[in-house]
């Protein structure tokens, strides 16, 4: 049994753009089937899927992220692999391409889980990453208008992610974002850290998006692994964590997750969040705006 997940982030999303959104998921799921195809790894087809939406600039990861307060995009990303358990991330990262591809750098070169800043940018550069602007005018153009609104409201969805099962049974998960628009230079989401934003075992495969901070404090991908851990199906393990912390936070939170056997969970809280995945018992791609 193969599969794979992918979402392109919970928030609200312009419906001019939803069709846009729900092709571009679809076409990283089938980017990462490929690989799980052809006999290919669940890290190398996340690696593969959240590639494809971070060079999308419609998605915010990669290139077109948001904007923090001070206009400038800092990324955060986060890849990890459920049979060995290792994990690794870049946090306020700048001027790279693929966050994620620097992230598993991180996991496959270094001692290391997590690096951040201008030392991530800089171990990018020593690995052989070019310097990239990922801000598109576009998203300065939505910042101007954000920056004048200073309301808070979400018009910018948030993150991508990836969940995949190869035909070796391991499991993995990676998740890629510019975060929150106007948030705090500096500030670090949940995308990157293991266990809140992203998290992977033997048995379990979860990448999540929507309010970081909460996920932080309520550990949510590792919340929701320890059930599907205990038997638990995965749509059922991620509802009860998300109306867990609804009911603590008023958070409304997305989550992509998978079990050993290919059962897929896909659940959120808010309006949208364009989603695809396939697994081995269907003849094509599954992709929607909302589950
Ligand atoms: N989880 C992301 C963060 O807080 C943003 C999002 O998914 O909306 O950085």
């Amino acid at each position: 049994m193969i599969a794979i997940a992918v979402h392109g982030g919970a928030g609200r999303w312009d419906e001019a753009e939803r069709d846009a959104a729900v092709a571009g998921v679809r076409g990283a799921a089938a980017a990462g089937w490929q690989v799980l195809e052809t006999g290919g790894t669940s890290l190398d087809a996340v690696t593969a899927a959240v590639m494809v939406l971070e060079d999308d600039p419609l998605f915010n990861a990669g290139t077109g992220s948001v904007l923090n307060a001070e206009g400038d995009a800092e990324l955060d990303a986060g890849i990890m692999a459920g049979d060995v358990l290792t994990a690794g991330g870049v946090a306020c990262i700048r001027r790279v391409r693929n966050p994620v591809l620097v992230a598993r750098r991180v996991m496959e070169a270094t001692d290391c889980v997590l690096l951040a800043g201008a030392e991530a940018e800089r171990f990018a550069r020593d690995q052989g990453f070019a310097d990239h602007d990922p801000v598109t005018e576009r998203r300065r153009a939505r910042w101007r208008a954000a920056r004048a609104r200073q309301a808070g409201e979400r018009l910018v969805p948030g993150t991508v992610g990836a969940v995949a099962l190869d035909r070796g049974g391991r499991l993995a998960a990676a998740t890629s974002t510019g975060g929150r628009e106007l948030k705090r230079p500096g500030r670090i989401g949940d995308s990157p850290v293991p266990g809140a934003g992203n998290y992977a075992t033997a048995q379990a495969a979860v990448s999540a998006t929507g309010w970081g901070e909460f996920m932080l404090r309520m550990a949510t991908a590792k919340a929701i692994a320890t059930r599907i851990e205990s038997g638990e199906p995965p749509a059922s393990a991620a509802a009860s964590v998300l109306a867990e912390m609804a009911r603590s936070f008023g958070a409304p939170i997305g989550v992509i997750c998978l079990d050993a056997r290919g059962a897929v969970g896909i659940v959120h809280g808010t309006e949208g969040m364009p989603h695809a995945w396939r697994t081995g018992d269907d003849d094509d791609f599954n992709a929607r705006f909302a589950a």
